[in-house]
Order: C-alpha cells, then structure tokens, then sequence
C-alpha cells in the first residue's frame, strides 16, 4: 500500500486554494499518494488526519504575526489568516500523534510558531548579517546558494553530505529554535534554512524548496522525499 500525503493548499485571494504541481509530483516521484487538504474546518481535523499517512505543508504567504504575539513589521508581506489558523491546528494535532512531518518554506515557519520558536517577518529588515539573495531571481529549479548539513542531524543522515547548494525563495525565517528541536542547516549568512524535532520520528522543516529540485533529478532532495515517504510507510 502506498501512503496517502496531506499537501496543504495555498489560500490566494480568499476565493481560490490551489497547489504547485512540484510538491505533487515530488510525492508521487518517492512512492506516496497527494492528498490535497484545503483549509476548512478546525473540528474536522482529527478525522483528516486519520486517513493519512504524513503531512507536507507547502510555500505561500507570510504568518499572521498577531498569532506569535507580534505587531505586523512594514516590511510584512501578504498574510492569509484563514490558512494560518487551519495549519496552526492541523501540525498541532499532526505532533501529537507523530505523524512525519515535511515543512518547506512557510511550513518551517508554521512548524517553529506550533512548537514555540520565534520567526522573522523579514530578515533583511531584522537580521543585520543577511547578505545573501534568499529570495533568488534564478528559475525555481536552480540551486542558488550553500546551507551547511550539520553534523549528527537527521538531514545529514539522509543525504550524507556537509553542505548543500539550495534554492531560495523566502523573506522570513526561523529566529529562534523551538524547544525540542535541533538546528539541522544554516546559511553561511546565518540565517537558518532547517531545524528537526529531537521528539519525534520525522519531523523537518527547510527553508528551501526540494520539492523543485527532487523533480528536476537532484539526488539529495530525491533522497529527502524518499526518507519521509519510507517513514510514513512505517
Ligand atoms: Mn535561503
């Protein structure tokens, strides 16, 4: 049986929620079915989650920085409050019951406020060494910049390199790590681009997007999709 993947939908302009193909093809690539969730009702959550096997939570807009007790900073960009409240719930319940959790992009984020780490809004605009293109002008295939693969991480059992060369496409980031986690990937910048829980059997977030870079025959991504999907087999 191949395991059924909850992909969160983006929420564009309150009437539509929609889904880049690549994290779809990604999964089906590594062995898993998609399962597109749509942001609805909180309630519903318990019985979602039972008919899956593990969670992927795509890119899109900026968190609500009321949710983590912050005023929006001008330099915020679009929130869509709808989609926050649905996945703030969703990765609550999905860590209580240690489903394998893949977070890419906003979903690092939606991962470090659940589990209470603090973000950026905008890391040019609030953390001073940010030197590099984070939010790259190359087509989303092309990796753009080295993150570090930090020793005794579970990134770096899966790909078994100390470095990485990533794609970029973000203006927030992780600020602090949540309790429980372990930085697994850092920017030479110092903007950290992955962390992993230490409590559970797959939880990862990263800051870029393997799931373009599984699709266009990138071994080490294929390799990370590969790993989440043989967990949520097990
Ligand atoms: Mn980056």
């Amino acid at each position: 049986m191949k395991p059924l993947i909850g992909i969160t939908a983006d929420v564009a302009n309150t009437d539509t929620q929609l889904l880049k193909n690549a994290y779809v093809q990604a999964i089906i690539q590594a062995g898993g079915i998609p399962i597109i969730l749509p942001a609805c009702n909180d309630e519903d959550i318990p019985q979602l989650l039972s008919n899956l096997s593990g969670l992927l939570l795509s890119g899109g807009n900026d968190l609500n920085p009321l949710l983590f007790n912050e005023e929006p900073h001008r330099s915020l960009g679009e929130v869509t409050p709808s989609r926050d409240v649905f996945e703030l719930a969703l990765v609550q319940r999905a860590l209580e019951l240690d489903m394998p959790i893949l977070a890419i992009c906003r979903g690092i984020q939606v991962l470090s406020i659940v589990c209470g780490g603090e973000v950026y809004q905008d890391i040019v605009q609030q953390h001073e060494g940010t030197s590099h293109q984070h939010h790259q002008n190359a087509p989303r295939k092309h990796p753009s910049h080295s993150v570090s693969v930090e020793k005794g991480s579970l990134l770096h059992t899966i790909v078994n390199h100390h470095k990485l060369i990533v794609n970029s496409f973000h203006h927030q980031s992780v600020k602090k790590l949540p309790p429980g986690f372990r930085l697994a990937s850092i920017a030479t910048d110092g903007i950290i681009e992955a962390i992993e829980s230490c409590e559970h059997q797959f939880v990862l977030g990263v800051q870029w997007h393997p799931e373009e870079l599984a699709i266009h025959d990138d071994k080490d991504s294929i390799k990370l999709f590969d790993h989440f999907i043989k967990k949520c087999r097990s």
